[in-house]
């Protein structure tokens, strides 16, 4: 593992569903529910390890994972966009409503 500069990182951590409270941050206690401790109540471990991440490494990667997931939601959105029918200004079974 190469290391240089500062121990900062702006690595992306592959994720996955935190097994032990299957994503949900919380574990169910004896009478009631507590935060997960093996994943600081993401709901999220670092793939490989298991482990949960550093409070710190945890609001880098959930960032990267939304900037991740917004840019998806923008391009689909912009797909969808294309893809929709653009003559659809009439009304049902091809009336044309004409509102008076
Ligand atoms: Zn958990």
């Amino acid at each position: 593992m190469k290391r240089s500069g500062p121990s900062f990182r702006q690595q992306q951590v592959e994720l996955k569903t935190c097994p032990a409270c299957h994503g949900r941050g919380v574990v169910s206690g004896l009478f009631h529910e507590m935060p997960c401790p093996d994943c600081e109540s993401s709901g999220y471990v670092a793939k490989d390890a298991d482990l949960a991440l550093s409070v710190q490494d945890l609001i880098l990667q959930l960032r990267l994972e939304c900037n991740e997931k917004a840019t998806e939601i923008e391009r689909l959105r912009r797909q969808l966009l294309n893809t929709s029918p653009t003559e659809n200004k009439h009304g049902p079974m091809g009336t044309y409503y004409r509102g008076d």
